[in-house]
């Protein structure tokens, strides 16, 4: 027996469970109960602040990223280099995949992130949704994460920290203005209210959506009903609920409002997750084992790996270059490795133990993926900076394509698993492994 509507439910992304929607005060964030994910920040004016910050983005995003950064001089030769020649640096070297990976990370991606928001918050504000708008802001959640300016700055202010001893440095132009670019990417993430997007970007639909679900499964009897179980599957990218006909794992159906494709649960999202894991695990070995970079002074090869670097940093009492150097490039991805083998042993073997810590585990990880390209920018940098011809000069080495890769495989293991599967799996009968019990 079907009962009357229950209005106002959303999903939570990230454990499926069923929630009574409540207004989010102002200024205020809405948390998942059961796995902590927030759901909702409430930020007022969104689109007008976030309209601001991408027109002060994009004008100075041209000279941030053509303007010389630094210049280091040296027995009375300078050098400089700016974003793009980091970029050419590597490509003249013939580390093609290191030379894509800075090029999308800090050159391409940054601006279409600043023109997306620009174009969907401009056509906002004059009141004009569109299907189109929608799909563009798609395109932006998925985008966010691989826009690194922020890391890049940490990787100049890393490379000024390892030069200023050697030679003397002149802070020029563009870095003032990259610096600008940062605080106003960082800037919109923190001012972007999504909900409140998707809701502005679909105003037929001004309410989340209104469920029809059996007697027996109201919220206030069962607290913890997924979406799965309630015969409904989420649209992980603009979190729209979509009635599902058939309820196994296998429905699969295309977003209404951003056009995403929507499953009950990522398909294969364990096996590729696995493999990607795999993967970067035998990617870090070459990457950690191999030199990443080569110092000639006076035509002599010196040619360290990434330990060698971080003692560098070590001896010579840089410590806390030396111990973020270490964070980012060893303990990250050792973190996430090990981090996504946790969660796919529970979700295979459904160790139902501490699943709201793995559940923060497991955003901490699609978090911090991105900060162990720390590394590869401040190597970037110095082979752009220090090129003194036979006197002294710095070259990337074959660790750094090894790295870069077992980044982009963990980033991609984060993207691929689907956290869902961990509460199906360890909680006593739930989600999808109950829904013979539902089509009774
Ligand atoms: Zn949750
Ligand atoms: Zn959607």
């Amino acid at each position: 027996m079907i009962s009357s509507p229950t209005p106002n439910v959303s999903a939570c992304p990230q454990c499926d469970i069923l929630l009574q929607h409540h207004e989010t005060p102002d200024h205020h964030a809405s948390v998942c109960p059961r796995c902590g994910f927030v759901m909702r920040n409430n930020r007022p004016g969104t689109v007008d602040k976030v309209l601001a910050l991408s027109i002060t983005g994009l004008l100075v995003y041209l000279p941030a990223i053509l303007l010389p950064l630094i210049t280091l001089e040296k027995l009375g030769m300078s050098d400089k280099a700016n974003v793009v020649d980091t970029v050419l640096q590597f490509f003249a070297n013939e580390y093609y995949f290191v030379s894509f990976m800075t090029l999308v990370s800090t050159i391409v991606f940054p601006l279409m992130l600043l023109l997306l928001t620009f174009i969907i918050s401009l056509q906002l504000k004059r009141n004009h949704p569109s299907k189109m708008l929608a799909r563009l802001f798609r395109a932006y959640c998925h985008l966010e994460e691989w826009a690194m300016v922020e890391v890049f700055l940490l990787a100049i202010l890393i490379s000024i920290f390892k030069m200023i001893h050697t030679a003397n440095i002149v802070f020029n132009a563009g870095l003032f203005c990259f610096i600008a670019l940062v605080f106003v990417t960082f800037g919109i993430c923190v001012v972007l209210d999504k909900v409140r997007y998707w809701e502005l970007l679909d105003p037929t639909e001004t309410a989340p959506a209104t469920l029809l679900v059996k007697e027996n499964q109201r919220l206030d009897k069962q607290p913890e009903l997924t979406a799965a179980q309630a015969g409904f599957a989420l649209c992980l990218t603009c979190h729209k609920l979509l009635p599902t006909t058939n309820r196994s794992t296998e429905f699969s159906g295309q977003c209404s409002r951003c056009g995403e494709k929507v499953h009950l649960r990522k398909p294969g999202a364990m096996s590729r997750t696995l493999a990607l894991v795999i993967t970067s695990t035998l990617l870090l070995l070459p990457a950690n084992l191999l030199p990443i970079m080569q110092v000639d002074f006076l035509g002599v090869p010196d040619r360290s790996t990434i330990l060698d670097g971080i003692l560098y940093f070590l001896k010579t009492g840089s410590y806390l270059i030396g111990i973020i150097i270490m964070v980012a490039s060893i303990f990250v991805p050792l973190f996430k490795v090990v981090g996504l083998s946790i969660l796919l042993c529970s979700a295979h073997f459904g160790m139902p133990y501490f699943l709201r810590q793995k559940s923060k585990m497991f955003r901490i990880i699609s978090f911090i993926g991105r900060w162990s390209m720390l590394d590869i920018f401040v190597i970037a940098l110095l082979i752009s900076l220090v090129d003194f011809g036979f006197f002294t000069s710095i070259h990337v080495a074959p660790a750094s394509t090894f790295f870069c890769m077992a980044v982009a495989t963990t980033m991609l293991a984060a993207i691929t698993f689907d956290p869902r599967i961990l509460w199906d799996k360890c909680s006593p009968g739930s989600a999808t492994n109950n829904s013979n019990t539902l089509n009774q």
